[in-house]
């Protein structure tokens, strides 16, 4: 009896600092939360009417109606508490979480009127049901109806929260799930117990142990560490965008002086200077362009991972796309010996719709990965379709006789920043961006890319993307022959008058040379509002090409202004530094008619120029 009393008071002791920490602390509005504060509540009460019936039991024959009350209210208690238990036990099986709060469906609501009518029924069938005492030699407990329905509904309770349990168990998280088997089970053995030893005071007891354990197994976060957890959030977005403004920034400073470099670079090409000068060129030339990659994937790899990088889908012709292709490709295997094999398919499709850019890109990775990793055999490009219906699935691969990949990288292939064999590769440039961008590339056309290969042998990529296909009308056709006979003639625009602005004296330099063999002529300037004030004297030219950032009036601001002269129709183009990706689009959208970056595409140019004059 002694036990029992010294197992109360400790639980008391629990049961008071469980509730002080609970209801001290910040929580969520949690259903969950509700239950609990109830179930810490009513078994404290049920401990202090069992500190009151331990009382009433010592003095048996005293108080006979103390002693009803007291028993009454302890069955009460019992009831009460395995009640709760039952129903925190069937909400959180039965509800959808959304992490923290329980959602109650109006199913959950009418069981729950339910039980809340039936527990008033049995409270009333419990005070009116007989209860008997027996107080022999050392064995003082309480039997009859009363207690025998107390224990009826237990095991009933017991029962409906295992099976709630076991059919829900993928609503309740792993954490949650064991402990309160634990405890069911648990529960079940102290009831055993004290059905056969009915002197025992263990169960209230054992309540307590239970609602301890459980205000563990309560999703409870902490507010403050939620609001922390806010604020860093806060910091990281902005840190982003600071890395973003960066990056524009940077691309911006490394494309400038690149633009000079490239640009001199390719003009000098045409002068007729000694062989191994021109030789030297080419090496600055490639140096350049790979300095230029490196700075695109920074740029491009950031975007995605910013989930800024965007499928711009327009209709494009696929034929075009593995010429300019091939022939980059070309440029790039140099004087490499490696022979190189291309295939294009001869049913596809004329004019497919997609993002001809990135699908671009994509083979340009594969590709330039082939030649970068080949010493010597082939590398092979084949371009296929796979038709159904109105989509075409291209089927692009890309195979060499290269270093291959042993298999335990292959997995790490297109992880950012991983490169293998670097021992081997140390005289080949790289960042190990490539494969990752090429790889979300193709994810974000929905694609597939799979890879072969075998060490000291070859690799093969090859990409699935499903493109839409575009019928061919007769007017497409006839425009499309105009447009190829066109783009095979070179192009001179003699008498045409080019407005070349940009703040940069050697970026004016540079864009005014390699317009010279357009045969256009070229008037420069270093500033938006000089632009303004010529325009506004009325001087007549056929395009403009304006740089963006320049200091004073910036090249979207001089746009703006120009605009609002009445009259004004002269094409502008963005020519920009600034060439991170979605940057095309917002210019689009501030009202250019067309983009070039910096350093300046000779096949660009030549488009835009095409277009415009
Ligand atoms: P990078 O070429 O800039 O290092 P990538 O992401 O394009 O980065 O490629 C990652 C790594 O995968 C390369 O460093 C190289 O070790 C390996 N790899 C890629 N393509 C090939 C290939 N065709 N043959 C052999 N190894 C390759």
């Amino acid at each position: 009896m002694i036990g029992s009393v010294i197992l109360i008071v400790g639980s008391l002791f629990y049961s008071i600092s469980l509730m002080t920490v609970f209801f001290r602390k910040d929580k969520v509005k949690s259903v969950e939360n509700k239950i609990f504060s109830i179930l810490i509540v009513v078994n404290f009460l049920g401990l202090m009417i069992e500190l009151l019936n331990y009382y009433s039991v010592l003095n048996m024959n005293s108080y006979p109606l103390y002693n009803l009350v007291i028993s009454k209210l302890y069955l009460v208690y019992l009831l009460t508490w395995i009640l709760i238990f039952t129903v925190y036990i069937f909400i959180i099986s039965f509800s959808k979480e959304d992490k923290i709060h329980y959602d109650i469906s109006t199913n959950i609501r009418k069981v729950m009127n339910f039980v809340t009518i039936s527990y008033w029924i049995i409270i009333v069938l419990l005070i009116f049901l007989p209860i008997s005492f027996v107080n022999t030699a050392g064995q003082i407990y309480s039997y009859g109806p009363s207690i025998d329905l107390v224990y009826l509904v237990s095991i009933i309770c017991i029962i409906i929260s295992i099976v709630s349990l076991i059919a829900n168990l993928k609503n309740i998280r792993s954490k949650k799930y064991l402990p309160l088997f634990f405890l069911l089970t648990f529960g079940t053995v102290i009831m055993l117990l004290q059905k056969y030893n009915p002197s025992l005071l263990l169960i209230t007891s054992m309540e307590t142990f239970v609602t301890f354990l459980m205000y563990f197994t309560i999703e409870n976060p902490d507010l403050k560490l939620i609001h922390e957890l806010k604020l860093a959030r806060e910091q990281a977005v902005r840190a982003n965008e600071a890395k973003s403004e960066f990056l524009s920034n940077m691309s911006h400073e490394i494309r400038t002086p690149l633009n000079s470099i490239v640009g001199f670079s390719q003009v000098l090409l045409e002068e007729n200077l000694p062989e191994h000068t021109q030789d030297e060129i080419q090496d600055i030339l490639i140096a350049s362009n790979n300095l230029l990659e490196i700075v695109n994937g920074i740029l491009d790899i950031s975007k995605i991972e910013a989930g800024k990088l965007e499928i711009v889908n327009t209709e494009y012709h696929p034929r075009q796309i593995f010429d300019e292709v091939v022939s980059l490709t070309k440029v790039r295997i140099g004087n490499k010996f490696l022979a190189f094999h291309f295939h294009l398919a001869a049913d596809m499709p004329p004019i497919l719709y997609g993002d001809s850019m990135r699908l671009k890109q994509i083979m340009v990775n594969l590709l330039t990965n082939s030649v970068k990793y080949t010493k010597d055999g082939s590398i092979e490009l084949q371009m296929s379709s796979v038709i159904q219906d109105d989509i075409c699935r291209l089927i692009i691969s890309v195979k060499d006789t290269g270093i291959g990949i042993k298999p335990e990288n292959i997995q790490k292939l297109f992880t950012k920043f991983e490169r293998f064999d670097v021992e081997k590769n140390v005289t080949i440039e790289g960042t190990g961006l490539g494969l990752a961008i090429t790889k979300k590339l193709v994810e974000l056309m929905h694609g597939r890319i799979v890879v072969q290969s075998t060490y000291g042998e070859g690799s093969c990529f090859t990409v699935a993307i499903d493109q839409k296909i575009i019928p061919i009308t007769e007017e497409r056709k006839v425009a499309q022959e105009k447009l190829i006979s066109a783009d095979q003639k070179p192009f001179v625009a003699k008498g045409k008058k080019v407005l070349l602005v940009d703040d940069n004296r050697i970026n004016l330099k540079v864009a005014a040379r390699l317009l010279l063999n357009y045969e256009v002529e070229t008037v420069c300037l270093s500033s938006g509002a000089e632009c303004l004030t010529r325009i506004n004297n009325g001087e007549q030219y056929d395009l403009i090409l304006l740089d963006d950032m320049m200091p004073g009036m910036s090249g979207v601001e001089t746009l703006k202004s120009l605009k609002k002269i009445p009259g004004f129709m002269i094409p502008t183009v963005v020519l920009t530094a600034n060439a991170i990706t979605g940057m095309k689009e917002k210019y689009l959208q501030d009202g250019f008619d067309d983009y070039l970056s910096k350093p300046i595409d000779r096949a660009e140019l030549d488009r835009v120029l095409r277009k415009f004059l």
